[in-house]
C-alpha cells in the first residue's frame, strides 16, 4: 500500500508535478503567472496544456473539464474527451493551449439573474492558474473561472480573486507605510473546518424530505437527542471510522491537507478540519472535500448531509471560516509581534478588521444567508443573526487602555505608546474559547462562524477581502505624507477604537439580553432571515466599496441579488411541496389507518364483556381523529399559501410572503404532523423517526 507521503497529491498536477515535466523556461513563465499575476502566452499554455495531457492520460484519463463554480452553490463540469481522428481510423489523445485556457460551455441553463440574454446564451470559462489542476475520476479538471460574454462574473471564484486583488492592493500601501519595501504579495488565507451528519442509506431512502430537500421537514423529537453532550470528541464508531479513514486517503490523493476530525455536539455530527491555505485553493478544496465527502459516504452505506439544519431540535452544522492575512515572506499580519513596531502595525490591521465588521456587518450576513443557514443563525447553538467580534480579554484591556490613555495592566503600569511599548504577550488559549461569537480573534487569526456546512466559503471571503481592503485604503489615503508618522498613526488606531468598540462583544451570544443589547442600545443589524438582509447588498454603502475595489460591478450586484433570492424562494417552495405531499400520502393515511384500526378493536373488544370500557383506545381516536384534521386543514392552508404566491411582482416581494406565510403554515402544519407521530403506533409511522436517523449509524 502506498504511504501517505506518496498519496499525497498524487492526483494533483501540483508544483512537483510541473517542474518536473515541463522545460526551464516555460516553468519559469508558468510560475511568474501563478505568483505574480503575469499573463501567460500561448506557446507557453500549449506547452502547459501537452505536459498536463500526459501526465494525465498516464493517470487514467481520458476527458477534461473545465470545473467551476455557479451561482447555483454547487460545482459544475462538462466532460469533453482528449481524443481526435488520426489519419489512419485511429484516435490520437491531444490538448491545445487554447483549450487549457478557455472553454464555452453552453450556459444558458446556469443562474444569471438577468445578466445573459438568451441571444448570447454563451458563457466562458478561463483557467485559473493559480489553483492546481487535479483528477477526479477519469477526468482532468482544470479549477476555471466562469463569465458572460460581455465580462460579468456568473461564478464564485471571479469576485473572490478580484477581492484578494483589492486587499493585496491596499494592504502593500499599509507594508511600505511600516517601511517593509521587500514585500510582494500579501494573501488571504483560510482554514475551513467543515461539520456534517451521517446517516444510513437505506433509512435515508425511506424519507423525501431528506431526498428532496437534505433536511428532515417532520420528525418528533426522540427520547434521547444531545442533552448528556456524550458525543461531542466521543469515541468514534467502527463504521464511521471506517468512513472517514476512507475519505482522508480521498482527499489526500487531491492534495487537500484533511487534518483533524472528530465527533461533534450532535449524535450523529462530525467535523473535518483542513490546514489552512490560500483563499481561492481554500475555496475550491471545500468545495471538493463536500463531493468527495458525499461520495465516499455512498461507497460506505450512508449519506452525508450537508444542510444547515438537517434535525430540528438539534445543534445545526456550520462551517468556520478561519482567515488571516499574510505576506509573501510568510509573515502573518495578524500575529502579535516581537519589536514595538511590529506590535503598532499588528494593531492597525486588528483596527482594520474591527472597523470593516462594523461598517460592513450587513454585507457579513448576507454573505453567509440561504433559507437553510436561516434556521441555524439565532437558534441556540449557532452564533445569532447579530455580528459582533470576540477580542478576549488581554487584547480588549490593550485597546481600552490605548482609547483612554489610561495605563495597560499588563505593560509595567504604564502608558502605552504606539511604535515604543512592546505589547504583552499573549496567551492563546486564553482568545479561543469563547464559541459563542460569530467572529473571534483567535490568536493569530479571526474565526469567522456564521457560514452554514453546506455555504461555499467564497462569498463570506470576498465580503470579509473587501470591507478589510476599505479600512486600509482609508486609512492609507490618512497617512500616506503625513510629517509625524506615529502621532497619526495612534490617533487613528485610537479613533478606531472609539468609533467602532460597539461591535466588540466579549459575553454570551446565545444571550437573549446580548440580542436586546446588540438591537436597542448598540444599533447593530440583526436580519434575522434571508429576505430580511438580502436587499441591502443594493445600499449604496455597499454597492459603493464593492464596486470601488472592483469586485463586483452594479450589474453584477443586482443579478447576485435576484439569484440569491430566487434561490430562498426555491428552497423554500420545494420544502412546502414535500411537506404537503409527504402529510397527505403518508402521514395521514398512516395516522387515519391506525386510528381506524384503534376504533375496529373498540368494537371488538366492547363485545367481550359489559365490564370493558375501553377508555384507552377511545381517547386516543378521539385525539388523533381531531389531530388527522388538524393536519387536514394545515396542509391545505399550506397549499393555499403556494397558490398566493404566485401573484407576487417581484422576487422581493416574493421572498417576504416566502417568509411571512409559507415558512409559517410549513410550522404549524409540522407541529400536528409531530404530535401524531408521538402518539402513534411505531409499526404504522411511514418513515424512520429521529432515533432511528440519529443513532442508527453503527
Ligand atoms: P480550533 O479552532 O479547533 O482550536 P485550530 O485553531 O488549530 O483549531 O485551527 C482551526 C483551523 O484554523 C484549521 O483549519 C487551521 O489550519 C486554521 N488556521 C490556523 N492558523 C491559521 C491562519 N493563520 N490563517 C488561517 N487559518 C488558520
Ligand atoms: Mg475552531
Amino acid at each position: 500500500m502506498a504511504t501517505v507521503k506518496e498519496q499525497f497529491g498524487s492526483l494533483v498536477f501540483d508544483d512537483r508535478v510541473m517542474k518536473a515535466s515541463l522545460d526551464a523556461k516555460v516553468y519559469a513563465s508558468l510560475k511568474k503567472t501563478i505568483d505574480e499575476g503575469k499573463e501567460l502566452d500561448l506557446t507557453v499554455a500549449n506547452a502547459v496544456a501537452a505536459a498536463m495531457k500526459d501526465w494525465a492520460v498516464a493517470h487514467g484519463a481520458t476527458h477534461y473539464t473545465h470545473w467551476f463554480q455557479p451561482l447555483t452553490g454547487v460545482t459544475a463540469e462538462k466532460h469533453d474527451s482528449f481524443i481526435s481522428p488520426a489519419p489512419d481510423g485511429g484516435v490520437i489523445m491531444e490538448f491545445s493551449g487554447k483549450e487549457l485556457i478557455k472553454g464555452e460551455p453552453d450556459a444558458s441553463s446556469f443562474p444569471s439573474g438577468g445578466l445573459r440574454a438568451t441571444f448570447e446564451a454563451r458563457g466562458y470559462t478561463a483557467w485559473d492558474p493559480t489553483s492546481y489542476a487535479f483528477i477526479k475520476g477519469k477526468t482532468l479538471c482544470i479549477p476555471t473561472a466562469f463569465c458572460s460574454y460581455g465580462g460579468e462574473a456568473l461564478d464564485k471564484k471571479t469576485p473572490l480573486l478580484r477581492s484578494m486583488e483589492a486587499l493585496n492592493v491596499q494592504a502593500l500601501r499599509i507594508l511600505k507605510l511600516f517601511g517593509n519595501d521587500t514585500v510582494k504579495r500579501v494573501t488571504s488565507s483560510v482554514g475551513p473546518e467543515q461539520e456534517y451528519f451521517l446517516v444510513d442509506k437505506e433509512m435515508y431512502n425511506k424519507r423525501k424530505d431528506l431526498i428532496y430537500t437534505g433536511r428532515t421537514l417532520f420528525g418528533a423529537k426522540p427520547p434521547k437527542g444531545q442533552e448528556m453532550d456524550d458525543h461531542y470528541f466521543g469515541v468514534i464508531k467502527p463504521r464511521v471510522a471506517a468512513y472517514m479513514e476512507d475519505l482522508n486517503e480521498e482527499l489526500w490523493k487531491l492534495g487537500i491537507l484533511a487534518k483533524t476530525e472528530h465527533n461533534e455536539v450532535a449524535p450523529a455530527q462530525h467535523e473535518l478540519a483542513p490546514i489552512y491555505t490560500t483563499t481561492n485553493i481554500a475555496t475550491d478544496h471545500n468545495q471538493l472535500t463536500m463531493e468527495i465527502m458525499q461520495k465516499v459516504a455512498a461507497k460506505h452505506g450512508l449519506v452525508c448531509l450537508l444542510h444547515e439544519k438537517p434535525f430540528a431540535g438539534v445543534n445545526g452544522s456550520g462551517k468556520h471560516n478561519n482567515w488571516s492575512i499574510a505576506t509573501d515572506a510568510g509573515q502573518n499580519l495578524l500575529s502579535p509581534g516581537e519589536t514595538p513596531y511590529e506590535n503598532a502595525q499588528f494593531l492597525l490591521f486588528l483596527c482594520a478588521v474591527i472597523k470593516a465588521v462594523d461598517d460592513y456587518q450587513d454585507l457579513l450576513r448576507i454573505s453567509v444567508a440561504t433559507a437553510g443557514n436561516d434556521h441555524r443563525l439565532g437558534a441556540n447553538e449557532a452564533p445569532p443573526a447579530v455580528v459582533s467580534i470576540f477580542l478576549g480579554d488581554e487584547l480588549n484591556a490593550v485597546l481600552e487602555a490605548i482609547e483612554n490613555d489610561t495605563p495597560y495592566q499588563g505593560a509595567k503600569k504604564t502608558t502605552m505608546k504606539l511604535g515604543s511599548d512592546v505589547l504583552p504577550k499573549f496567551n492563546r488559549d486564553t482568545t479561543d474559547r469563547n464559541r459563542t461569537s460569530p467572529f473571534a480573534f483567535t490568536g493569530n487569526k479571526f474565526e469567522f462562524r456564521m457560514l452554514g456546512s453546506s455555504n461555499s466559503i467564497a462569498c463570506a471571503n470576498i465580503m470579509l477581502n473587501t470591507a478589510v481592503a476599505e479600512s486600509l485604503k482609508i486609512y492609507a489615503d490618512r497617512l500616506e505624507g503625513v510629517a509625524d508618522f506615529e502621532t497619526a498613526l495612534h490617533d487613528m488606531i485610537k479613533k478606531t477604537i472609539k468609533d467602532h468598540k460597539r461591535i466588540i462583544f466579549n459575553g454570551n451570544g446565545y444571550d437573549d439580553s446580548w440580542i436586546k443589547e446588540a438591537t436597542e442600545k448598540r444599533g447593530l443589524c440583526n436580519y434575522r432571515t434571508t429576505a430580511d438582509c438580502m436587499p441591502h447588498i443594493l445600499d449604496e454603502k455597499n454597492v459603493r466599496i464593492l464596486t470601488s475595489h472592483k469586485v463586483f460591478s452594479e450589474v453584477e450586484l443586482k443579478s447576485r441579488y435576484e439569484i440569491m433570492l430566487e434561490n430562498y424562494c426555491k428552497t423554500v417552495m420545494i420544502e412546502a411541496c414535500t411537506m404537503v405531499d409527504m402529510a397527505k400520502k403518508q402521514i395521514l393515511p398512516a395516522v387515519s389507518a391506525y386510528t381506524t384500526d384503534l376504533a375496529e378493536s373498540v368494537g371488538k373488544k366492547l363485545k367481550l364483556g359489559t365490564d370493558i370500557a375501553c377508555k384507552y383506545e377511545k381517547e386516543a381516536v378521539k385525539k388523533l381523529s381531531i389531530l388527522c384534521d388538524k393536519i387536514a386543514e394545515a396542509t391545505d392552508l399550506l397549499e393555499g399559501t403556494l397558490v398566493k404566491i404566485k401573484a407576487a411582482e417581484s422576487i422581493g416581494e416574493e421572498s417576504e410572503m416566502i417568509r411571512d406565510a409559507v415558512l409559517v403554515a410549513m410550522s404549524e402544519l409540522r407541529v400536528a404532523c409531530d404530535e401524531a407521530e408521538t402518539m402513534t403506533a411505531e409499526k404504522y409511522w411511514p418513515f424512520p423517526t429521529y432515533g432511528e436517523l440519529l443513532f442508527g449509524v453503527r
